[in-house]
């Protein structure tokens, strides 16, 4: 089976950072929005990252997607471009993530814009056969005002149950850049996710240092986003191995921003050698111009075998924020047809439609 074909699950891509570049630019025309360049190919430079750049650089690139994603239409049809991309990957089930407040605008609130991204997962749920669920990202850099909001909206719209009947949002993260604000001031929130049993993943080491690595397990995360600043923290790495603190990684990402100088020194083997749970992800698919295929492949690069990444495919369903039998109802989707290519390959009946 090649690794294309490979039944996945993905736990880490951001919605804002998938979008098609064809996209971008017929949302910008439709929205009499602005970009520097009128067509795919001379608009590439400006909204996809190909070499290595600071993760500030990178996060400016969102700069010319936010006010794209601010209306019903727009996120309805990315979401559901997603579910389509993902369905090319063999993905089986996805969740995906977004700062709901920087959707928001005057008319349109953040459970607008859940609403809308819902709306698209759906429809590409029923044409494609991926479920997914949508984990709610409050911002490092956001006010008060912003993240409460998102927080309001993901208590009104989170359900244990969500994820696999029907999308839903099933979790938190805290996204943003480690490198300029300090994530311990979103304590409470990640508190009061605790005591309503909202499960909780965290960008973490992805800069160096172990300050969010200590906040995101102190703060009961039950995934962290990236780890790459775990190597050479041994103590760390024992914490995230006992807890079953499950990594997200990252692997072209940590190399564009220049947390790993070369995918074969990526560590993230060692984590898996080390006993880390671990999935692989592509964090931004339309940025970098990458799939969840081509992760793998670069898994490979990183050093694990075909054997290993069999296994971490499917391990990773474990690491899903659903409850055990929904857990398993994905997991008996690795055995069955493959979702690839159209919606003509997919049995409805597959997830109890
Ligand atoms: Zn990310």
């Amino acid at each position: 089976m090649s690794l294309r074909e490979l039944p996945k699950v993905e736990l880490h891509c951001h919605l804002d950072g998938a979008l098609r570049p064809a996209t971008i630019l017929e949302l910008a025309r439709e929205r009499g929005v602005k970009l520097p360049a009128g067509n795919v190919e001379a608009l590439r430079p400006f909204v996809q990252v190909h070499g290595p750049c600071a993760l500030s650089e990178c996060l400016a690139v969102f700069e010319r997607i936010y006010p794209l994603l601010k209306d019903d239409a727009a996120l309805e049809r990315v979401a559901y471009e997603l579910v389509e991309d993902s369905a090319g990957d063999n993905i089986r089930h996805l969740e995906v993530r977004f700062a709901p407040a920087l959707n928001a605008a005057p008319g349109f609130s953040t459970d607008d814009a859940v609403l809308a991204v819902l709306r698209g997962l759906e429809r590409g749920r029923k044409e494609f056969g991926v479920t997914s669920g949508v984990l709610v990202c409050l911002l490092l850099g956001h006010g008060n005002d912003e993240n409460r909001a998102a927080f309001d909206t993901l208590k009104r719209f989170w359900r244990p149950s969500n994820g696999v009947a029907r999308p839903g949002v099933v979790g938190l993260d805290l996204a943003g850049d480690a490198s300029r604000f300090d994530a311990r001031a979103y304590a409470p929130y990640f508190e009061e996710a605790r005591a309503l049993g909202i499960p909780a993943t965290c960008h973490a080491g992805e800069v160096p240092g172990p300050a969010t690595l200590e906040f995101a397990l102190d703060a009961g995360a039950r995934r962290i986003g990236h780890g790459t600043a775990l190597d050479g923290q041994e103590k760390l790495l024992r914490r995230v191995v006992d807890a079953k603190v499950a990594i997200e990684l990252n692997l072209t990402s940590n190399v564009r921003t220049k947390s790993v100088a070369r995918i074969e020194d990526h560590p993230a083997r060692r984590f898996y050698q080390a006993g880390a749970k671990v999935s692989v992800n592509t964090d931004d698919r339309g940025l970098f111009g990458i799939d969840l295929t081509h992760e793998y492949e670069e898994a490979r690069r990183a050093g694990f075998t075909t054997d290993e990444l069999t296994r971490i495919s499917l391990e990773s369903v474990d690491q899903l924020f659903l409850p055990d039998a929904d857990r398993a109802s994905v997991r008996a989707r690795f055995a069955a047809p493959g979702t690839q290519g159209s919606g003509a390959s997919f049995r409805a009946a597959e997830v109890g439609s």
